[in-house]
């Protein structure tokens, strides 16, 4: 997808790279990254979406149709939604980002266009495939990538803590000896076990 994506760009600017947010150009392909619209993470809920709804969302994450060439600037606040397109091809931005220094040139080439996509006349057709309006949409409602991975993370902490929770129970049932043992440790582990109980 990435070349594909690339190519588009360079296409339609005139055998040069344009941002497909704020539209900052370069010859270099280096200065762009490709951005995903919808992440890999959500690459089932996608093909759902796309079996039930012919035409309206790319059919897998790698489909031209999910990508955008973006600066390092927009990348960054596209990929944290501070960033958002809408459906109509309308910019917004959070007022965090409105306020970071970083984010100020790219904001300004925003505001000059009049906060919309330079592919707004090309969302849901078939000329240059770029995100549909519902992918757009869709987007918005979705966590970040980065959160999303954090949740999973946070999802594979916790059940690690069970585990530990359960091995932690069994070894103080099944050692009464152990207690004996070492009073103070165990002791504790005890009554940390009984607070846990308790909640
Ligand atoms: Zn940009």
């Amino acid at each position: 997808m990435r070349d594909r994506v690339k190519a588009r760009n360079f296409d339609m600017n005139g055998n040069r790279y344009k941002c497909d947010i704020c539209r900052i150009e370069s010859t270099n392909a280096k200065d762009f990254i490709n951005a995903y619209l919808i992440a890999d993470a959500f690459a089932k809920q996608l093909r759902e979406k796309s079996r039930e709804s012919g035409g309206k969302f790319a059919d897998s994450p790698g489909n031209t149709t999910n990508g955008l060439l973006l600066c390092r600037t927009c990348d960054v606040m596209f990929e944290g939604h501070d960033l958002e397109v809408s459906g109509k091809g309308g910019i917004t931005i959070s007022k965090e980002a409105m306020k970071n220094p970083s984010f100020k040139d790219a904001i300004n080439r925003i505001k000059k266009y009049k906060y919309v996509v330079p592919w707004k006349d090309h969302i849901d057709t078939d000329v240059f495939q770029f995100p549909t309006s519902a992918m757009l949409e869709w987007r918005k409602t979705l966590p970040t990538a980065l959160s999303k991975r954090a949740l999973e993370e946070m999802g594979e902490y916790q059940d690690e803590v069970s585990d530990d929770e359960k091995v932690e129970e069994l070894s103080f049932r099944g050692e009464p000896k152990a207690e004996k043992e070492n009073g103070e440790m165990k002791t504790k582990k005890k009554a940390r076990t009984d607070n846990k109980r308790k909640r």
